[in-house]
């Protein structure tokens, strides 16, 4: 399943991390689930061929494959995933208002696959639901 990242608008296709080229809303098509008319999000450019993200009215997201001379390749899934924080970019503020110096540590060491103590990472896995309240940011490790 290809996802787009909900803040950025990130795509993910393939391995790939595409930024929007263009959020132009235009009408693109009908859905090919309800056949509702389909309207264009964000535009991405493969290096190979063109992805448009749309959305019906009945919020159907779907993913307009084409090929560099806009000649329709197929239509393609997509999720909506949120953002996953990568905690080595959040304020160590932030962080030591909820989280102990131990669980930052093997928050961060696990983050960076390195080795941790697990009990520390259950202690912290407690409380990512406190910090997303608090600070509007996921963690997901
Ligand atoms: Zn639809």
């Amino acid at each position: 399943m290809n996802q787009i990242e909900e803040k950025s608008h990130t795509l993910i296709f393939e391995g790939q991390r595409l930024q929007p080229i263009s959020s132009e809303g235009n009408l693109v098509g009908f859905c090919s689930r309800c056949e509702a008319e389909l309207l264009s999000l964000d535009y991405y450019s493969t290096g190979a061929g063109w992805i448009v993200s749309a959305r019906c009215s009945n919020g159907h997201l779907i993913l307009m494959h084409y090929d560099l001379l806009w000649n329709w390749r197929g239509d393609l899934d997509a999720e909506i995933v949120r953002e996953k924080a990568d905690l080595s970019t959040i304020a160590k503020e932030m962080l030591e208002a909820v989280f102990t110096q131990a669980e930052i540590r093997d928050m961060l060491a696990c983050q960076q696959k390195l080795p941790y103590i697990r009990q520390n990472l259950y202690r912290a896995r407690a409380k990512y639901q406190k910090f997303e309240n608090l600070f509007g940011i996921k963690i997901d490790l």
